[in-house]
């Protein structure tokens, strides 16, 4: 593996734009690890794929056709020179580009309904099994205990580097929000970490959160989901969302439409209430779907 996530990732001080909201504003920039369009999906699939002993023959796993967890699946998969097999959902319409990509890193892929993901990993793996190979099946979104306990871990020596008062991240599965969680709570950290919903409502979602805390180490850790920035669900967006997106990239910080501007809206509202409040704005990525939004 060629990609070492422990390095490469700085916290910055968001001096300019911290100040034009008011408030001491960083950014923990996972979208700058040392990976190709990275993000949180490049930390949580290199935890994943570091643990193995014997490399699997090929990795199985799945995501809607946009998806940074398969995206990131197919590359590492290309760097390990191992077989990538992606069971996608959603239309391929509007989505060449992606497609192109995952072509390109010798992915293959099936399009599916999303009432038969389960079967179409089920009858990869067997085929894979029949062919003589190792498959190994990566959760959805890689929502895993690995991706929750490497969250942790880079957490707790980040939250106690910058000393925020709040903590802002996009959720989506819930293993990076989780994480951060377990690690604030572990950490004895007065931050709060708000974890700001890129789809699911909060029952849903707080669910999945506490799990992936859990998972991390902290079953009984308090779970702060904000569930009204989701713009109605999973990639759509509003006219507060947009603004965010388009606040960041004035200032040179890459947002998008679909995780982190979700995030940085919630954070402006926050910071309009909250004059002089030191903080963090943890950066998932995202840049490709700011890219293929749209589609092309
Ligand atoms: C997947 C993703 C998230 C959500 O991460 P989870 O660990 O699934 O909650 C946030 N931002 C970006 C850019 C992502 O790709």
């Amino acid at each position: 593996m060629t990609m070492n996530p422990s390095v490469g990732a700085p916290v910055q001080h968001l001096d300019r734009l911290g100040r034009h909201l008011g408030i001491e504003l960083y950014a923990q920039r996972d979208d700058l690890l040392p990976f190709p369009l990275a993000g949180n999906k490049a930390r949580k699939l290199h935890a994943e794929l570091k643990g193995f002993r014997a490399v699997p023959s090929i990795l199985v796993t799945n995501g809607a056709v946009d998806s940074n967890h398969c995206r990131t699946t197919a590359w590492m998969a290309a760097e390990l020179g191992v077989q990538s097999h992606l069971v996608l959902h959603g239309r391929s319409e509007g989505h060449a580009t992606s497609l192109r990509l995952l072509d390109a890193l010798g992915a293959t892929y099936t399009i599916v309904h999303p009432d038969d993901i389960a079967s179409a990993i089920a009858e990869a793996v067997r085929r894979a099994h029949l062919a003589g190979g190792t498959p190994h099946v990566i959760p959805g979104g890689g929502h895993s205990p690995r991706g929750a306990r490497v969250y942790r871990r880079v957490g707790r020596r980040v939250l106690r580097t910058v000393g925020a008062d709040v903590t802002f991240v996009a959720s989506g599965t819930g293993a990076t929000h989780g994480g951060l969680t377990a690690a604030a709570e572990l950490e004895g950290e007065r931050t709060r970490v708000v974890g700001v919903s890129v789809a699911r409502q909060a029952e849903r979602g707080v669910a999945a959160v506490a799990e992936a805390a859990a998972w991390a180490g902290a079953p009984n850790a308090t779970i702060e989901f904000w569930d009204d920035y989701r713009a109605g669900g999973y990639g759509l967006s509003d006219e507060r969302i947009d603004e965010a997106v388009a606040l960041g990239w004035r200032f040179g910080l890459p947002l998008d439409a679909t995780y982190t501007g979700k995030a940085f809206a919630a954070l402006i509202d926050h910071a309009r209430a909250n004059r002089r409040s030191r903080v963090l704005f943890w950066h998932t990525g995202g840049l490709w779907n700011f890219v293929v939004q749209g589609g092309t």
